[in-house]
């Protein structure tokens, strides 16, 4: 018993250091990450299913709410499709708009480093998507702008919603993370604040008589950014995922 604390301290800490060394180097390679974002290819590469590369050539045209026609790019998601866990944000911010993939930023190495030291999983090994597929920028006008980004409104994750129910529905993943408020809010219909819900299990039902898929709620990783007392709490939440999908194999 006293060998497994020690262990958990130990995988903790180095957990803690990793994030920590994550941000120090995100910071000084800052400028000349965001002088030049190169565009990315699209999303769908051949692995995609045929219904998945027109989900996301339908989300690339799409103009169903006011996001579309401000955006620099849709962003429609990135990973595998045959992923066991979904991780869901909130919609993209500059970083992410300007590149065209969720979590590039700051925010996104960080997501990056929590899955490698916890899960042990890098990117291509998950999917990341977003509820709102565009960025929500208080001042649509100036797309250049740092400091623009907002949540979206309840119009705009009604109008989206059906493109992140059909990538659900495609993947159909052990799991989903839901990162922060708005996706944990959204996917299960409730009113409770991420602080609430939080290191518990939930359900999320995707319709049409579907098994209900596992849902993980964890603080967005810009949360992890302004509060760093926040790291060990979602450690622990992604250390009941690995638990979960330890069962799987
Ligand atoms: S946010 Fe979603 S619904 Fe709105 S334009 Fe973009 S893809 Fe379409």
């Amino acid at each position: 018993m006293r060998d497994e604390l020690a262990g958990a301290a130990r995988d903790l800490a180095a957990y803690i250091k990793a994030l920590d060394d994550t941000l120090v180097g995100a910071a000084s390679a800052r400028p000349a990450a965001e002088a030049a974002p190169a565009p990315l290819p699209p999303p769908s590469g051949p692995a995609a299913p045929a219904d998945m590369q027109s989900l996301a050539e339908q989300v690339r045209n799409c103009r169903k709410c006011g996001l579309g026609v401000s955006r620099l790019n849709a962003v429609f998601g990135v990973g595998t499709f045959r992923a066991r866990i979904v991780f869901v944000g909130e919609g993209p911010g500059f970083q992410e708009d300007h590149q065209g993939e969720p979590f590039v930023g700051r925010s996104g190495q960080l997501l990056d480093k929590i899955m490698e030291t916890v899960l042990g999983l890098k990117r291509r090994d998950v999917y990341i998507a977003n509820i709102v597929k565009c960025h929500p920028m208080k001042n649509p006008a100036d797309p250049e702008s740092r400091g623009n980004d907002r949540p979206p409104t309840p119009d705009e994750i009604a109008a989206c919603r059906p493109y992140l129910d059909a990538q659900l529905g495609f993947i159909r993943p052990a799991c989903i993370v839901t990162l922060g408020s708005v996706p944990t809010k959204v996917l299960l219909s409730t009113d409770k604040g991420i602080s609430l819900m939080r290191g518990k299990w939930a359900d999320y039902s995707p319709g049409n008589g579907a098994e209900p898929i596992k849902l993980m709620p964890t603080y967005h990783p810009a949360a992890l950014l302004r509060n760093p007392n926040l790291k060990r709490d979602t450690w622990e939440d992604m250390k009941m995922v690995k638990a979960f999908l330890g069962t799987l194999e």
